[in-house]
């Protein structure tokens, strides 16, 4: 992966962890002064300037609830570009979002509700409910957060040891994506 592409985790000015956006856009609200350093790597980018790996805004942001839209290529890339049915990988043109719980049941247009599917398993799933159709989720669909950007990394076999600190400061009390080790 290019340096430039690493994730780098964003905090609010009051420490808070907002989300997890790439190195390079990082480094423009750092160069503009919007944000600070709070971690560096160890490694050098330009001399004198050692890749961030969390960085907080200078002035705090209110951040509603639901940071991120639902957009085909959010739900992609949570689902890391897997069928959520069978964990196949794919292309993102060969994925389509599939409601787990259909329109025609009432399925509405969530994060909760909408997961990668490989074109085949849509069409096998049809108008039914993963139990009806007898076809488990591979894991329950999470809202975007700073959750589901680690399971993200984790899927991408990144370390995210060197941020447990930062994350373990959420006040929501959801541990079950906590940083171990
Ligand atoms: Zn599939």
């Amino acid at each position: 992966m290019s340096l430039m592409r690493r994730p780098v985790l964003q905090l609010n000015a009051s420490y808070e962890a907002l989300r997890i956006i790439p190195a390079m856009r990082a480094l423009k609200l750092v160069t503009k002064g919007k944000a600070v350093v709070e971690l560096a790597t160890n490694k050098l980018i330009y001399p004198g300037i050692y890749l961030p790996s969390v960085i907080r805004l200078v002035v705090y942001k209110h951040v509603p609830l639901r940071m991120q839209v639902t957009t085909r290529r959010n739900i992609l890339v949570r689902d890391g570009y897997r069928c959520q049915y069978c964990g196949e990988k794919f292309r993102g043109g060969d994925l389509t979002l599939d409601h787990v719980i259909p329109r025609s049941q009432g399925g509405k247009n969530s994060w909760e509700n909408l997961v990668a599917c490989c074109r085949k398993d849509n069409h096998r799933k049809a108008d039914r409910t993963p139990e009806e159709a007898g076809m488990p989720l591979k894991r329950r669909p999470l809202p975007a957060s700073v959750h589901t950007g680690r399971f993200i990394l984790r899927s991408m076999g990144l370390a995210v040891n060197e941020w447990g600190r930062y994350l373990y400061a959420d006040s929501d009390g959801d541990r079950r994506f906590a940083v171990r080790g």
